[in-house]
């Protein structure tokens, strides 16, 4: 097959940057997504490119997980319910929280994002998109000192990799950024990350694929998979049956019920998280110059342009986009501990989204399955943004060339040992 006909589903990042990736290496590629680009939570996140973290899953996340079940102020919070898929997932998330686990993850992960930055800055340039890209790192700022010792902690494991944080104290940061307000103790410079306006990004690179050769259908909702004698075929949609020779399936969380439809179970969940952006002026904003990262609140202030977006939380309620007024209160509050200049105004927009997370902390990349012709790239939790575009390459690589995928650590494959892929249905 010289030229085939692939279909990517969903117009998130993930998505697009597949369909950006393959148009450009002169692939055939049609994206659908059933609502509109970037409806999901590509749209709405705190917009940084931040490299080099551990994932969220750590020794002592399961003390956090017990409190978070009563507390609706905490930055996790997962709401009593019953709800099998869920418990299954906490507990296999439970049993990936160890230092091994954490090491495993930032001997793949450090490089990788390495290689997202370099990815980022060169779509940025060569495609010339204007979206509010700062380069100048961000701040993990601190209120309190355990917070602060353990900002430091992972600064020094981060350092280990590779990466370069600074720790500052309260007097340097509030030299930096004069917005900073008393009760800061003391943070963390991370110079390699960058920030923009993620919808911006997204609509341009949408806009760049689509002039590489890319098809881009908005309002085409995926109903299943066409599988037959072992090969994905086809999907069938709202407007009907559309043939494939290859499927990427970038759908977010959704992409389990989509797979679990052809007997695939992974192991994702929706991780809901809110912003409220603030206009910035007199009543509004403070005109911050640089993302920070509230420690303490998980919550990151991002300028991006005209406004500010306070964003974060992580919630564990199930596939809905309920907005809960404590758990956007929580960003409002967080911010203005550290920003005093934040204002009385109301916000410009408020907003959720549901961050597609893996029990291991992992993004899922690869062929999936014994299905040929069946790829996935989901499971980017929190790093989604910054994983995007080197997300798109790994996946044209892997079509499009005949070489192995140069990240086995990412496949699917990974969960099958766990037995947590089963074809038995098909
Ligand atoms: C509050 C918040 C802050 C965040 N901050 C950051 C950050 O600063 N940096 C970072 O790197 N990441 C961040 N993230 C994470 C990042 O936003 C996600 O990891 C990323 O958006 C996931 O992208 P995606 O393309 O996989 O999913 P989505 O953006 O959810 O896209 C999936 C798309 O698939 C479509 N779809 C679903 N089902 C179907 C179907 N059956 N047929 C057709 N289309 C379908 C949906 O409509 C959706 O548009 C944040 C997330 C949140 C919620």
């Amino acid at each position: 097959m010289s030229r085939p006909r692939i279909l990517v589903v969903g117009g998130g990042i993930i998505g697009v940057s597949c369909a950006y990736a393959l148009a450009k290496a002169g692939a055939q590629v049609h994206l659908l997504e059933k609502d509109k680009i970037g409806s999901g939570a590509s749209g709405g996140n705190a917009g940084t490119v931040a490299v080099g973290h551990p994932p969220l899953n750590r020794r002592g996340r399961l003390r956090q997980l017990l409190v978070s079940l009563l507390d609706q102020g905490s930055p996790l919070y997962i709401p009593p319910r019953w709800d099998p898929s869920l418990w299954g997932w906490l507990r296999d998330f439970v049993r990936y929280c160890t230092d091994e686990h954490v090491e495993e993850c930032m001997k793949v992960m450090a490089p990788l994002g390495k290689n997202a930055l370099q990815t980022f800055d060169n779509i940025i340039e060569e495609e010339k998109i204007e979206c509010g890209y700062i380069r100048s790192g961000y701040y993990k700022v601190c209120v309190t000192e355990p917070g602060l010792l353990s900002a430091r902690n992972e600064a020094a494991a981060i350092e280990a990799y590779g990466y370069h944080p600074e720790c500052i104290s309260s007097e340097e940061l509030r030299r930096r950024e004069p917005e900073f307000g008393p009760e800061l103790l003391g943070g963390i410079h991370y110079p390699e990350s960058r920030s923009l306006d993620p919808l911006k990004f997204l609509e341009a690179l949408t806009e760049r694929a689509r002039l590489r050769g890319a098809r881009i259908s908005e309002g085409v909702s995926v109903l299943s998979m066409s599988i037959i004698s072992g090969r994905v075929v086809g999907l069938r949609t709202n407007e009907g049956e559309i043939g494939a020779d290859v499927v990427v399936l970038a759908t977010g969380p959704f992409s389990a019920g989509i797979l679990n439809e052809v007997g695939i179970q992974l192991p994702l969940q929706p991780g809901k998280g809110y912003h409220r952006d603030y206009a910035i002026g007199p009543g509004g904003a403070p005109p911050i110059k640089i993302a920070s990262e509230l420690s303490e609140a998980s919550v990151f202030c991002t300028p991006m342009g005209d406004f500010v977006r306070f964003a974060g939380t992580m919630e564990f309620s199930g596939f809905n986009r309920v907005m809960r007024t404590p758990r956007l209160n929580q960003l409002t509050n967080a911010a203005r501990r550290c920003f005093p200049g934040l204002g009385g105004d109301g916000p410009k927009s408020e907003w959720c989204g549901l961050r597609p997370m893996a029990s291991d902390g992992m993004p899922i990349i690869g062929s999936i399955g014994d299905i040929k012709g069946l790829s996935v790239a989901t499971g980017h939790g929190m790093l989604g943004l910054t994983l995007g575009p080197i997300t798109g390459q790994m996946i044209a690589q892997e079509i499009l060339d005949t070489e192995e995928p140069k990240l086995r650590k990412l496949s699917p494959d990974r969960f099958r040992g766990a037995a947590l892929v089963n074809t038995k249905k098909r």
